[in-house]
């Protein structure tokens, strides 16, 4: 097992303990090693950390961010409803507006670290049940 192997396992560990599902058909690869964390949920770890390096550089009106959580509820709803399902852009998409929205929201301006991000994807249930 390589160096790059072991960092990767510990990875997988460290997002399967944050509650991502980790679906390989719903997760992103880069040099055949998969992301620790789905499309989704990449996209709400990226927005939510910028959400709390920038709140007090720009606060995004309240309604903004609910309307931007609903987008990531709103792409979750129709996959989960069998209307359509997602695809790995898409998810990342609306998981980058999603978490910036719900962070800016829920979490304003306080520094919170992976536990917080944990809490969220458990929350919304991204769990071994795959539904995100
Ligand atoms: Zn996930």
């Amino acid at each position: 097992m390589s160096g790059s192997d072991r960092v990767w396992l510990k990875s997988m560990e460290l997002g399967g303990r944050l509650g991502c599902h980790q679906m390989p058909e719903r997760s992103f690869f880069l040099r055949g090693y998969q992301f620790p964390l789905c499309a989704r949920c990449t996209g709400v770890l990226l927005s939510s950390s910028a959400a709390c390096a920038v709140y007090w550089l720009y606060k995004i009106p309240l309604a903004a961010a609910v309307l931007m959580s609903l987008v990531m509820l709103l792409d979750w709803g129709i996959q989960r409803l069998g209307i359509r399902e997602s695809t790995n852009p898409r998810r990342l998409i609306s998981g980058l507006i999603g978490g910036y929205g719900f962070m800016r929201r829920k979490h304003s301006g306080k520094i919170y670290s992976l536990t917080t991000f944990s809490r969220y994807s458990t929350m919304l249930s991204c769990t071994s049940s795959g539904v995100l």
